[in-house]
């Protein structure tokens, strides 16, 4: 038994080092990937809980790595979130984002609203907010169908400044919606003082709602509590129909999963469906 935890801890220690070059290549072609275009976003649908009409999309980041193939933004990310290169990755994805959704327009020639992703170290970088109103100048994209997705994490480095932040993107039309909610400690009190319409609450608990009645609580009580201060809810991560089902019962107002789509090429998303009946 000795000898195996001790091959068992070889393995951890080979597994390591194996990351630690991993990443230090990784860091390498990031730089490069971004002055080769070797990202493009993907979006994925939100659909209304009770109609199944897709009223926006969350764009996504993705990585064709000449040599690994598709990278998930799980493993590069937080990489670059470390050596800082999010912020110019961050600042392509808003702006590839607005780009495309400016002249977006779906076979009924709806227009979709765009959430993207941004990192809490873009958000607190000085002339953010420069950065935001630029980009919506230069692309064309009305403000109001731009909204930008933080998590809790963000408040952490100051929530007044956050909040200040908050009321000024409002003030724009650019909204924000807080994301991952519920895996931070912060929740609660947070939810009275900000300036936001939409929480999305996070897969984690949305896969544990049937099977675990504490999760189910915290689910039920967020979805109560922001429909007390007027904010609309999001379940991430939809994959079955009884999870969807739940969510009917719950009152939960946005869905968004595999069960109605995946990321999609932007390509894809011009022949989608103005209703996603679940598959
Ligand atoms: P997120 O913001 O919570 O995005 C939702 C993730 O869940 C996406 O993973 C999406 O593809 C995945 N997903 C959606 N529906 C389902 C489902 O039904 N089942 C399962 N298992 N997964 C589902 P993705 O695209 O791999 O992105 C992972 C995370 O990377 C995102 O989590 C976000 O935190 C980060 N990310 C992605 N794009 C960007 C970006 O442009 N900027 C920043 N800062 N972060 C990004
Ligand atoms: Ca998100
Ligand atoms: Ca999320
Ligand atoms: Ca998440």
């Amino acid at each position: 038994a000795k000898r195996q935890g001790r091959n068992t801890w070889q393995w951890y220690r080979d597994r390591e080092v194996a990351s630690i070059k991993d990443s230090v290549l990784l860091r390498h072609d990031l730089h490069t990937a971004l002055h080769e275009e070797q990202f493009e976003l993907y979006y994925q649908p939100l659909v209304e809980t009770t109609s199944g009409r897709v009223c926006g999309v969350e764009a996504l980041v993705r990585w064709h790595h000449p040599s690994r193939g598709l990278i998930s933004p799980y493993e590069f990310i937080s990489l670059a979130e470390r050596t800082g290169q999010i912020i110019p990755l961050g600042r392509w994805v808003l702006r590839q984002a607005c780009l495309e959704m400016a002249r977006f327009r779906t076979q009924e020639e709806r227009i979709l609203p765009v959430a993207v992703n941004i990192s809490s170290l873009q958000f607190h970088r000085d002339g953010f907010l420069d950065e935001v109103r630029r980009i919506l100048e230069e692309t064309g994209l009305p403000p109001n169908q731009l909204e930008l997705e933080v998590t809790e994490s963000v408040f952490l480095d100051g929530a007044s400044q956050v909040i200040d932040m908050m009321e000024t993107l409002k003030a724009i039309g650019v909204r924000v919606a807080i994301d991952d909610f519920g895996t931070g400690f912060s929740s609660l009190s947070y939810l009275r003082d900000l300036p936001t319409h939409k929480v999305k609450l996070d897969r984690s608990f949305i896969s544990d709602t049937l099977s675990d009645h504490r999760s189910a609580a915290i689910v039920q009580g967020v979805i109560t509590m922001a429909h007390h201060m007027e904010m609309m809810v999001v379940a991430e991560g939809i994959e079955t129909e009884a999870q969807q089902q739940d969510m009917v019962r719950r009152h939960c107002d946005l869905l968004q999963g595999y069960r109605f789509a995946r990321p999609m090429p932007l390509a894809e998303l011009r022949s989608l469906p103005e209703r996603l009946p679940a598959k």
